[in-house]
Formats: structure tokens, sequence, C-alpha cells
């Protein structure tokens, strides 16, 4: 059996024909604005998301970055989920490069209510930060790759604007929400001023995210792309790839769903570990490891690669499992079995269920 590897669902490789898509690309120099694949990707992802203009950009996190910049002046107050991507894994870029605070709101799974942004919304005043803008980070990766439902979504949106908030959505894995929900990308982004899209993880290409917006803040966007070192030249080599993940990979992510809940129901029956199943909504595991297992979560993710299967821990007793386009189902039921294996010490005895 191969490496199987469910780090993160960014360490998926090109496939043969997004290799040779990507060798047959048409590029030019994109900072002089004459690389008709970029052009042609950032024109594709403002339509799926039903926007003005986007913007392609190497990272997430720099497409959460400018997005913010292009939102928020120094002093200004984000408002967002208390384990979101940019609190967590943004190395404290909004209050590097934009000199924003940030608001955390509690809330199970990633998610919030339109009632809890009440008490926190600065009024307007000479000793207040100025609340300035709401992200929402849908689908929720520390929530546990938690979906939105759509209706929440519209009323935190609702509200927002009724403070005169700009809002943001941090759409990384929105793929993922719509392949769970068969909702379409613009069916969320509709709600929001900017929004922020991974090409680099579930669908498969190598690098490479985008913000789509309305067409004053995508040039802010642009602008604050190239102060933060982003700009590329021949990037139609990558956009080539991102196109290319578009049309092909979105429609297989139930796969990596389906691949989620095997795993989940197969993890759960392993004394001594504890999974939500109903906390698995798209193509991420989290187990709980007991102290009755004598092991930590990083001891275990350690033990586990020494079977050449690899996992990160989220939290000292919790470890994070990812589905994506290089496991097969296959590799989920053999997973399966060297986890029961690490954690019992003995090979697990029944078959995982089918689902
Ligand atoms: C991965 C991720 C990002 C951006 O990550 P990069 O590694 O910078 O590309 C942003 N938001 C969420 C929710 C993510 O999961």
């Amino acid at each position: 059996m191969p490496l199987i590897d469910l780090r993160s669902d960014t360490v998926t490789r090109p496939t043969p024909e997004m290799r040779r898509v990507i060798a047959n690309a048409e590029v030019g120099d994109d900072v002089l604005g004459d690389d008709p694949t970029v052009i042609r990707l950032q024109e594709r992802t403002a339509e799926l998301l039903g926007k003005e203009a986007a913007v392609f950009v190497p990272s997430g996190s720099m497409a959460n970055q400018t997005a913010i910049r292009a939102h928020c002046e120094p002093g200004d107050e984000i408002l967002c989920h208390k384990d979101s991507h940019i609190i967590h894994y943004e190395t404290g870029g909004p209050a590097a490069l934009s000199g924003v605070m940030i608001r955390p709101i509690e809330g199970a799974s990633g998610l919030f209510s339109a009632d809890d942004l009440d008490p926190l919304v600065r009024p307007e005043s000479s000793h207040f930060a100025r609340s300035r803008l709401v992200i929402v980070e849908n689908t929720h990766n520390r929530g546990g790759g938690s979906v939105w439902p759509l209706d929440q979504l519209r009323r935190v949106c609702e509200r927002s604007r009724k403070f005169s908030l700009k809002l943001h959505l941090d759409g990384a894995r929105v793929w993922n929400a719509c392949a769970a929900t068969g909702l379409k990308p613009s069916d969320y982004a509709q709600h929001f001023d900017t929004v922020s899209c991974c090409f680099s993880k579930g669908l498969g290409a190598p690098a490479g995210s985008a913000v789509a917006g309305d067409k004053a803040t995508i040039t802010r966007v642009h602008r604050f792309r190239k102060m933060f070192g982003g700009t590329m030249r021949q990037s139609g080599i990558l956009a080539a790839a991102a196109l290319y993940a578009l049309d092909h990979h979105r429609d297989r992510l139930v796969e990596d769903h389906a691949n989620a809940t095997r795993l989940a129901r197969g993890l759960a029956e392993i004394p001594g570990l504890t999974v939500d199943l109903a906390a698995v909504q798209t193509n991420m595991v989290f187990i709980d490891v007991h102290d009755s297992t004598a092991m930590t979560a990083p001891q275990l993710c350690e033990k586990l690669k020494a079977h050449n299967l690899l996992a990160l821990p989220n939290t000292p007793r919790r470890v994070r499992l990812v589905c994506h386009l290089d496991v097969t189902t296959p590799m989920i039921d053999e997973a399966i079995r060297i986890i029961a294996q690490a954690v019992t010490g003995k090979q697990a005895t029944r078959t995982p269920v089918a689902v």
C-alpha cells in the first residue's frame, strides 16, 4: 500500500492530465496584464461566484489579507469566529499588514448567529475602534469542515448590513460546501462584498487562490497584491491548472465526502477514540484520543507515520484527517485498519461498513 497522506487536502499532486494542460498553457506577463490564461481564470472565477471581477493570488492567506486590506484602514476592527483560519493560521497578518484588531465571535462548529453580532459591533464613538468587516468561513476548517446553513448565513449578512459592515467570505473550501449541499458558489457569494476561494486544496491545483468582488474593490485588492509581493509573471502556468480543476475536480468532491463518512464510521468503532459522526459534513474527520490509549494525539500521529499513514494533531488530544483527490476508498479502509491497530494493538476484526 503506498503512503496514505491524510494531513490536508493541500497535499494533492497535479494529475497527468492537469500536467498536460499546464505544459500547454498559453502565457504572457501578468504584471503587464497580458497573460491570457490568468485573464480567463479570473473571468471564470468571477462568473462562478457571481461577481464583477476576480484577481488570482498565490495563496489563500494572501487572498484573505488583500481583501482585509482592501476593506479596512488601520484602527478598524474585524469580527470573525474565534476559530477562524485568519486568526489561527495567517501569522497575525491582519495586525501586521492592515493594522486592524479582531473581535472574536463564539459559537459551535465555527458558526455563529446574527444575534451574536449585536453586542460585538461597536457604536460609533471617538473612543472605539471602528467595526468594519465581518468574515465568515465556509466550510469552516477548525469547525470540522462544517457547512454554513444558507439561511443562517443570509441572516448574519443582513444583520451586518444593518450595521453598515462590509462582508468577506473565506471560501477556501466553498467548493466543498457546494458539493455537500448542491448549492451554487454564487448562492453563498451573493451575500458578500468579497469572496476568497482556493484552487490548491480539494480541487487539486498545485497553487493559487482568488478574490472576487465588485470592480472597485478588486482594483484595490490588485494593488495590495502587488504591495504584499504577490504578483507573478507567467502565472498562466498555474492558472491553467486552476481552470482545469474548476472544470474537472469540483463534481468529484462528493467522493471525498463519502470517504470521510466511511472513515469516520470505521474509526467510531475503535475503543479509545471518539468521532462525532454528525460533525462529519464534508471531507474532514476529527478524532478525539482518550487517556485510556496512553497516547496523546501527536504520539498517535508518530505511530501512524511508522505505518505509512500521515495525519496531523489538531490539539493535544485531537487528530485531523482530511480526504482528497489522492485518497482512494481502499486507502480509507487501510487507514482504519492501521489506526485500529495503533490504538488497540490488535488487528481490526470488523470490516468497515459500506456507505
Ligand atoms: C487553507 C486555508 C486558507 C489559506 O491557506 P493558504 O495556505 O495560505 O493557501 C484560508 N482559509 C481557510 C479556511 C483555509 O482552510
